[in-house]
């Protein structure tokens, strides 16, 4: 069965309604706004007064470098979930809202797979409580209030060719990449040449993310740059004096929404940054709340651990004041033949051979997340052509490190299949963790980027193009040049080469160009050809979808 025809099978006879769910973690009906009968949005009254109960522990999950296919991490989030549960401990998930760009494109939905999944899945993958189009209207609504400046006298005197603040869109649409607005004469406004973000690359999501209630949004929108004016003198969303009106539309986007495992674990799905081009963690307000609620919180966050869980750790940990207690590694015996150099099509063929090769891959990421001083359990998610032999050697290959690997199969039979991975964890949180940042917060903006790209990637050195040399002075006399930094880099690699898989050294790493996100209080430093508006695949998911007469969806994976 495919995950929608198990994910409608249960969503017909079994899900609960949500103020059931929520009843779970405390939550009484005065706490939610349901959005139908399976979904709600918890208000912040609810929560953010309470204290965060010390023995609370949060478990975070993150991966190997993934295949284009995607490796199943949030299908062992959700499993694991809902295994500490079965287990008797008290775990609430939280995860990423998908984008319609993937679930259009090629990767697919984040609602998990099999039998361990969040539902309603097709509302989920789909429009879901709003959130990404309350994104992509407060910025377009942005985009038109600059327009608008500009064309009504622009008493700013802002540069009409170096504005930074790009339209959004969250559907990949390469079309859109580079615009020209403004055609059509003295009556259409100003012309110039403007381009789009999917919106979860956008500077809002980011902010949406990480802001801590209504006045921190307010202030972090309030100081997002915009542009430059003729005389090279930054201008924010202050200057325009509209934060209150962009907060404003976020207000319902800022709660968290709550659903539930086909297993019925409470579930947070809010926020969903993409980790290679933006900073790939759900909300800190979800994670609050999760962390608040239950006594274990499991998280993701984006791609491997290079990207998604470097920038949890280095941008997200300080904000949220909390560390995990406990890393999990999603692993594939297939995904590690793919890194040790097996084609996508052989993947299905025993080949210990390559998988020792492509351990080199899971290897860096252990050892990575080890730097941090926390300790590491590895999942592998079983796949049916697995076989045992490369099982066990992939086991003894991560006790050599000290880890232990465990064979995890809740895609196939939800928490049942992962117990054993439920034990292990909760073993691991019994170890003392002594939490080390990779970088402390004063070192500048370079020394930042040196160290992700040596200690985490493997990087011989950086190099920086002409146009982020000439951005890193702007930076330096505006008094940007210590802020944390959001790195934006292929996904399939640690260098910024997509073809370079297993654990690369000796590489360069190349800096394109930066964008201050002074609003969400980072620099995305672009490396490589990575893209913030993708583009559709040859054969787009979307061939494939479809809704019958009564409604009912296909072809939704
Ligand atoms: P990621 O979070 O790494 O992108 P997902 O958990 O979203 O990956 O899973 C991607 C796809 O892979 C889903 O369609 C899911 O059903 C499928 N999948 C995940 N784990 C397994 C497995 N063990 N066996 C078969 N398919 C799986």
């Amino acid at each position: 069965m495919s995950d929608i025809e198990i994910a409608q099978a249960n969503e017909q006879k079994e899900m609960q309604p949500i103020t059931t769910i929520a009843a779970k973690v405390g939550l009484q009906e005065q706490d939610i706004e349901r959005y139908g009968d399976y979904k709600a949005k918890i208000k912040l009254t609810a929560f953010e007064n309470q204290p965060l109960p010390a023995d609370h522990k949060l478990i975070l999950v993150t991966s190997i470098n993934p295949t284009p296919a995607g490796e199943g991490k949030s299908t062992v989030t959700i499993g694991l979930g809902d295994a500490l549960n079965k287990l008797g401990a008290q775990t609430m998930i939280a995860l990423r809202e998908p984008s319609l760009g993937p679930v259009m494109g090629m990767k697919g939905g984040a609602t998990g797979g099999g039998y361990a999944q969040v539902v309603p899945m097709e509302d989920i993958n789909l429009h879901f409580t709003g959130d990404m189009h309350a994104l992509t209207c407060a910025n377009n609504t942005l985009a038109a209030l600059i327009d608008n400046h500009i064309h009504q006298g622009n008493a700013l005197n802002i540069d009409q060719r170096r504005i930074s603040w790009k339209r959004t869109l969250d559907i990949n649409d390469r079309a859109l990449r580079h615009t020209v607005i403004g055609l059509g004469g003295p009556f259409q406004g100003i012309p110039r040449e403007d381009g789009f973000n999917i919106t979860v690359a956008s500077e809002l999501m980011a902010i949406l993310c990480l802001a801590t209630n209504i006045h921190d949004l307010k202030a972090r929108i309030a100081k997002i740059l915009i542009g430059y004016t003729y005389d090279r003198q930054p201008v924010t969303v202050g200057d325009l004096k509209v934060q209150g009106a962009i907060a404003m539309l976020l207000k319902d986007a800022l709660k968290p929404n709550l659903v539930q495992t086909l297993e019925h674990t409470p579930t947070l799905i809010h926020g969903g940054p993409f980790a290679n081009i933006a900073h790939g963690c759900n909300s800190i307000l979800a994670t609050t709340a999760a962390l608040k609620l239950a006594k274990y919180t499991i998280t993701e966050c984006g791609f491997g651990a290079d990207l998604g869980a470097e920038k949890f750790l280095d941008i997200k940990t300080p904000k949220l004041g909390k560390h995990p207690d406990a890393v999990v590694i999603v692993a594939t015996v297939r995904a590690l033949k793919y890194n040790g150099g097996v084609a996508l099509a052989d993947l299905k063929t025993e080949n210990i051979a390559a998988l020792e090769q492509g351990f080199a891959n899971l290897k860096r990421h252990i050892e990575n997340m080890q730097r941090y001083g926390l300790p590491v359990t590895v999942a592998i998610n079983a796949f049916t052509a697995d076989t045992p032999a490369e099982i066990q050697r992939l086991q003894a290959l991560c006790a050599e490190l000290g880890v232990q690997a465990v064979n995890t199969e809740v895609w196939e039979k939800g928490s049942e299949g992962g117990k054993a991975l439920g034990e292990a964890v909760l073993a691991s949180l019994t170890a003392p963790v002594d939490f080390k940042p990779l970088y402390e917060p004063e070192t500048t903006l370079t020394e930042k980027i040196a160290i992700i790209a040596q200690q985490i990637y493997g990087a011989k050195d950086v190099v920086y193009e002409t146009k982020a040399k000439k951005q890193l002075k702007t930076f330096a006399t505006n008094g940007w040049d210590k802020m944390p930094v959001c790195m934006a880099k292929t996904q399939y690699s640690f260098s910024d080469d997509p073809k370079a898989l297993g654990a690369p050294t000796g590489f360069t790493l190349h800096i394109r160009e930066f964008t201050p996100d002074l609003g969400a209080g980072f620099i995305v430093a672009l490396t490589g050809n990575v893209l913030t508006m993708p583009g559709l695949p040859k054969q787009p998911a979307a061939l494939r979808m479809d809704i019958a007469d009564d409604g009912t969806i296909t072809g939704l994976f």
